[in-house]
């Protein structure tokens, strides 16, 4: 396998690294202080090209394939990963649902507006009652002539109070289980749709989340995507497959941060006379942080690379963001301690990289779950060495 970058990749990574540099860095703190959520630096993003740079050309978007995507979240990540969650789940969950399942009709309408970042996306999977068991959700969309009445709650939606196009997994047959599932798109102004109390949280603070409330919405039959009974299997599966790829890179980008940072602290820091670059339990630390690093990175591209060869690549992006983010945050926290008491303080940005880190141990499946399916797919498939 090749992990050069081609001279594209590399041109998206240049120039990424500049705007998150120049657009991002000056502001995360405060952002992620005042928990604010900066949709016009988005907009921004969306409109120089970024956010639609995988997907088709027809649409609007870059043509280009699924490293060039995570090298935009990972070079945002870099200095934010609020603003980076918050553009994967909006290309790599809600408009890329739109983009692999959707009508040529409902592309049209959407994708345009979606890869310009004029409308944003969200993808409304989770409810209180269900999270990784998400084929067990409740919200129920119940056809009444040339609609679906959709009712239900959902939880911890990135994108969910901002988005003005929502993809909603919604059962249709109760007696079907997983083949029971549809997805729907939901637009914003809807009568119906509404949102819950406002979440706080650890980290990703600058980043939306929401709960997304459905009473008695009404949305057209042709709101639809693909088949009544698809959401989950093939199309739930299958985003979270793809999303996972992008959430490597997202934690690749945090960890990357934390160890970028710590290099730059240990040359400078000063104790018993010397940088504490010096001492060998420092540098162990950032030999540590810096191998895992490159070990994420070429998990991610892997399954990256997969995905675009069109093989099968559940396992091998379970396993990249499995490393990935069990990575960022073992090199956010040991940011911290390279910090000392600096790091534990605002004045420096690692403690906000080890708040944001977490998530990545937690969304679009947590450690436990992708240890379930790495293993189940060991044990059914056997194992091929890479
Ligand atoms: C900031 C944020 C953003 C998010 N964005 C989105 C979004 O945009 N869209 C969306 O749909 N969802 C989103 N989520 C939801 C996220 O995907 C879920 O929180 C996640 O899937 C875990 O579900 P849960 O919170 O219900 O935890 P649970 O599933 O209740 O898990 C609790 C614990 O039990 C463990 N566990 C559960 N089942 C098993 C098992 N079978 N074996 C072993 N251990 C198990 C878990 O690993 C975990 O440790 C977001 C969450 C957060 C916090």
């Amino acid at each position: 396998m090749n992990f050069d970058l081609t001279d594209e990749q590399r041109q998206i990574r240049e120039t990424v690294a500049a705007f998150a540099e120049h657009e991002l860095k000056p502001h995360s703190t405060a952002w992620d202080k005042d928990e604010y959520f900066p949709r016009e630096v988005v907009e921004k993003l969306g409109a120089l090209g970024f956010l639609g740079v995988a997907f088709p050309e027809q649409y609007g978007g870059g043509g280009a394939d699924t490293l060039s995507q995570v090298l935009v979240v990972e070079g945002l990540s870099r200095y934010d990963a609020s603003v980076g969650l918050a553009c994967a789940a909006h290309m790599s969950l809600g408009s890329g649902h739109i983009a692999k399942f959707a009508s040529d009709r409902q592309k049209a309408k959407y994708l345009p507006d979606l890869i310009k970042a004029k409308k944003l996306a969200a993808w409304c999977l989770t409810e209180p009652g269900s999270g990784s068991d998400a084929a067990a959700l409740r919200t129920a969309a119940t056809r009444e002539g040339d609609n679906y009445v959709i009712n239900g709650n959902k939880l911890f939606i990135t994108n969910g109070n901002v988005a003005e196009v929502l993809v909603v997994m919604a059962r249709t047959d109760p007696a079907k289980g997983h083949d029971g599932i549809s997805a729907f798109i939901v637009e914003r102004d809807t009568p119906g749709l509404t949102n819950g109390r406002k979440i706080e949280k650890l980290g990703m603070r600058a980043s939306d989340t929401a709960e997304v409330i459905f009473d008695n919405l009404k949305v057209p039959a042709e709101n639809l995507i693909g088949q009544a009974g698809q959401g989950f299997r093939p199309q739930t599966v299958s985003i979270l497959e793809s999303g996972r790829i992008g959430i490597a890179g997202f934690a690749a980008g945090i960890a990357r941060g934390a160890m970028e940072d710590s290099v730059a602290y240990a040359r400078e820091r000063k104790q018993f006379g010397k940088p504490i670059a010096d001492f060998q339990a420092i540098q162990w630390m950032l030999a540590d942080m810096a191998t895992r690093i490159d070990a994420s990175w070429v998990l991610t591209c892997r399954a990256a690379q997969l995905r675009d060869q069109g093989k099968p690549f559940g396992r091998e992006a379970a396993m990249a963001k499995l490393f990935a983010s069990e990575t960022a945050m073992a090199a956010t926290v040991k940011a911290v301690q390279i910090h000392g008491g600096y790091g534990y303080v605002t004045d420096f940005p690692v403690e906000r990289y080890m708040r944001d880190a977490k998530i990545s141990e937690i969304g679009e499946g947590t450690s436990e779950i992708l240890r379930m399916i790495i293993a189940k797919s060991l044990l059914h498939d056997g194992y091929t060495p890479a």
